[in-house]
This record gives C-alpha cells, sequence and structure tokens, in this order.
C-alpha cells in the first residue's frame, strides 16, 4: 500500500512555477486598468466568428482578437444608407443637442470624426457652423485616421460618434481630442453602453454584430474617469434608448474643456 501511494503522488507532482508562469503567459488583460480578466463570455457573430468578450470590474468589455479596418469601405458606407431614414435620424441628434451646444461656446468650428455619412456635418453648416470631418473611409473631406494624422487647427466641437470602440487606444484618442479643443470647447461622444448590455443581454446589443468593428466598450464611469482626468468637465450625460437616433443602447456625452 505505501509504494501505491507514493505512485499516486508522483503522478500529481508538477511544476508550480511552470504551470504559474503558463498562466500568466495566457492571462488576458483589461486594455484601460490593466487587471487580469477572469470573466467572459463567447459570441458567435455575424462573421461566422465566435469571439470571446471579456468583462472587466472597471466596467470595460473588450475582445483581443484585433480590428481590421479593412472592413471600414464602400459596402460599410452603404449598409448604413440603407438603414431606415438614415438621414433624419442623424440629423435628429443635431437638433436634439446643438441647441444647448451653440451656448456653451461661442466658437463655430466642427470636426465630424469617423463620420461614415455626412449628415451632420450639412445640417450644422446650414445653421452657420463651419464644418469637417475625417474617416478612414475614402470620402470627399479629410480621408484620414484620427488617431495618427496630425491636425494643424483647433476646434469648437468635436464629435467622436461611435467611433471609441473601434480606435486602438481609445484612452489616447480622448487625450488628443482634449488637445485639439479650443479652450470651453465641446466634445461630444456617443458610445456602445455596457451598462445596458448587461441589464438587456447581447441579443438587444447589436453592437456585437462585426467583432473587426468594434473591440472596446467603456463604461459611463471610464469614461467620466479618463475625461475628467484630461481636464473635461461634464455637461451632459445619458444612456441613450431612443430609436429616433441613429443608434441606441449607447450612452451620449457632452464635455466641455476647462480653461484652467
Ligand atoms: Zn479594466
Amino acid at each position: 500500500m505505501p509504494e501505491v501511494a507514493e505512485k499516486e503522488i508522483k503522478k500529481v507532482d508538477v511544476d508550480v512555477n511552470k504551470v504559474m508562469a503558463d498562466a500568466a503567459q495566457k492571462a488576458v488583460h483589461c486594455p484601460i486598468c490593466k487587471n487580469e480578466q477572469v470573466f467572459n463570455h463567447k459570441i458567435h457573430d455575424s462573421t461566422d466568428t465566435m469571439v470571446t468578450w471579456y468583462h472587466c470590474g472597471c466596467g470595460t468589455v473588450f475582445h483581443t482578437q484585433g480590428l481590421d479596418k479593412a472592413v471600414f469601405d464602400a459596402d460599410y458606407v452603404a449598409k448604413w444608407f440603407k438603414m431606415k431614414e438614415i438621414e433624419p435620424r442623424l440629423d435628429y441628434f443635431v437638433r436634439t443637442y446643438f441647441g444647448q451646444i451653440s451656448h456653451l461656446t461661442y466658437g463655430r468650428k466642427f470636426l465630424d470624426v469617423g463620420f461614415t455619412i455626412p449628415v451632420m456635418m450639412e445640417s450644422l453648416k446650414k445653421k452657420g457652423w463651419i464644418t469637417t470631418g475625417v474617416d478612414i473611409i475614402p470620402n470627399d473631406y479629410m480621408t484620414d485616421d484620427f488617431a495618427t494624422f496630425e491636425f494643424q487647427e483647433k476646434f469648437d466641437v468635436i464629435h467622436l460618434g461611435h467611433v471609441l470602440e473601434s480606435i486602438g487606444d481609445p484612452i489616447a484618442a480622448l487625450k488628443k481630442a482634449f488637445g485639439m479643443l479650443n479652450d470651453m470647447g465641446v466634445l461630444v461622444i456617443t458610445h456602445p453602453c455596457p451598462e445596458l448590455l448587461f441589464e438587456l443581454g447581447p441579443r438587444a446589443f447589436g453592437h456585437f454584430t462585426d467583432y473587426r468593428e468594434r473591440h472596446v466598450f467603456l463604461s459611463g464611469a471610464v469614461i467620466k474617469n479618463i475625461a475628467s482626468q484630461c481636464g473635461f468637465e461634464e455637461k451632459y450625460y445619458v444612456r441613450n434608448q431612443d430609436r429616433k437616433f441613429a443608434m441606441w443602447n449607447d450612452a451620449h456625452y457632452i464635455y466641455q474643456k476647462r480653461p484652467y
């Protein structure tokens, strides 16, 4: 009997240091708070790919399979144009928020980042704004990558409309937007709302349809914290489920750059 027991002990004898080192190598860390991740769920998405999404305690939901900018092409634009009443939906955003924004800032230089369809720029132009837009999708305004392009001018309003989730480093993008605004300038953000994902479930969270387009969803707490660190003052925040907008189950944020 003692011999058998000794063999069994040898069978489970493992190199603990190696196991720990292997686990550390495989560990996934949150791109925002850097903590190691435990909780995840898998989604079989519209590209027929099984994607593992991690849920960080800091409020970030993300995957690690990488973005594919090649998906942002003419077909992507066509898909949006096919959306029922897309133009009035985009214009609804202008009519809802820009009365308030006009009172926050005296300037009128507006930059739309990742606009896909230039409805917002055209709508604001009619209201007296000087508008331009940047998008990696070929367009008549500025075809370039907001994350890397070096802008030579400053703006009074910058709109990050559903782009933070498609940018490699969303924190760097927020910091960059802060630096590109005039004093008292306004940053407008729309972003998927992971809090609603937890409340409604992935099925109701349409933003998961293609993992190549989006890789990180930041909670309200995370965006507010980063914006505050950048030097933004919150003027408005809402979790949006209103389908008169082009997107829903997202959150809308309006920040003002503090001049001090
Ligand atoms: Zn985190």
